[in-house]
């Protein structure tokens, strides 16, 4: 083939690429992009989840992130806890058993039963996603980096459908070196998802693991396009809310914005000192990254 056809031919598999992912953001709309903010539950004090969700929403966050664990039972508690508060469901983290990863088939096996039975009541809930880890370091797979990649494509298809079906997504996360030997970096995350080219597939980045593992925000939101469907927030340095240790959202954010990015950026930090007066701070601290990110 010559090198001018190969090129044109190129350029129409990328393009086709893009705008086939059913559902996904277009890129490079730098005006539809929005800061909507999330909250996982256990980062906000209170003593019912209805007190909690009331700070959310006086505080201008949009989202609630939830565990997955036992979802099916708290679908009444959240629900009433939400209602006419204007904060929805966010994404939903983990909280299911075994490994997607795992070189156990039984441990897949148990991962693949209890995220389908938290689909469900995801979707209820009108979820954006369950987030999942193919395996943590401490499940210990024997698998190589290529063999869990190759058991995601296998897997995803059928937890995608599930998902879809139920009304949401799974979300694949990529950790940091610390905490998996496997999917790191964003750009990695998202070519399984378009390897496995399934409207209810997403992935995410999460600020903290992406200060370790990336080189640039900027670049690693880009490669992830518009398979992107979640963000959490935190420092890099011991993993906090945004503006209590240093660490700079505008880049990242820059990235978002060219991707139009719409989706919900997650607080999954820790907090120092008082919850009630540092959140809100943080808020406003990341409004204003938000706007000094020029694109
Ligand atoms: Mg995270």
């Amino acid at each position: 083939m010559k090198r001018r056809a190969f090129l044109t031919t190129a350029a129409a598999v990328g393009a086709a690429a893009t705008f086939t992912h059913e559902g996904a953001a277009a890129p490079l709309k730098k005006t539809a992009a929005a800061l909507r903010l999330s909250c996982q539950e256990w980062v906000v004090s209170g003593s019912s989840l209805k007190e909690k969700v009331a700070k959310l929403a006086r505080w201008e966050i949009e989202g609630l992130e939830v565990g997955g664990k036992g979802l099916a039972g708290k679908v009444t508690e959240i629900k009433n806890a939400l209602r006419g508060s204007g904060v929805k469901v966010s994404a939903i983290c983990a909280g299911f058993d075994g490994a997607l990863g795992h070189h156990d088939p039984a441990e897949r096996t148990k991962a693949i039963t209890s995220m389908k039975a938290i689909l469900e009541p995801a979707g209820e809930l009108e979820s954006t996603g369950l987030i999942f880890v193919p395996a943590f370091n401490h499940h210990q797979s024997k698998l190589s980096a290529w063999e869990v990649r190759t058991v995601l494509l296998d897997v995803l298809p059928e937890l995608g459908d599930v998902a879809k079906k139920a009304g949401t997504r799974v979300i694949l996360e990529p950790l940091n070196r610390k905490e998996t030997i496997y999917v790191r970096l964003l750009a990695d995350a998202a070519a399984i998802v378009r390897d496995v080219d399934h409207p209810a597939v997403a992935m995410m980045g999460d600020f903290y693991h992406m200060g370790i593992e990336e080189t640039s925000d900027l670049g690693a939101f880009l490669s992830a396009g518009p398979y992107l469907r979640h963000v959490h927030l935190a420092t890099t340095k011991g993993r906090l809310l945004p503006g209590q240790a240093e660490r700079s959202y505008v880049e990242g954010f820059r990235g978002l914005k060219m991707l139009g990015y719409r989706e919900y950026c997650s607080f999954e930090c820790g907090v120092r000192g008082d919850r009630d007066v540092e959140i809100p701070k943080s808020v406003a601290f990341l409004k204003n990254e938000w706007e000094k990110a020029k694109v």
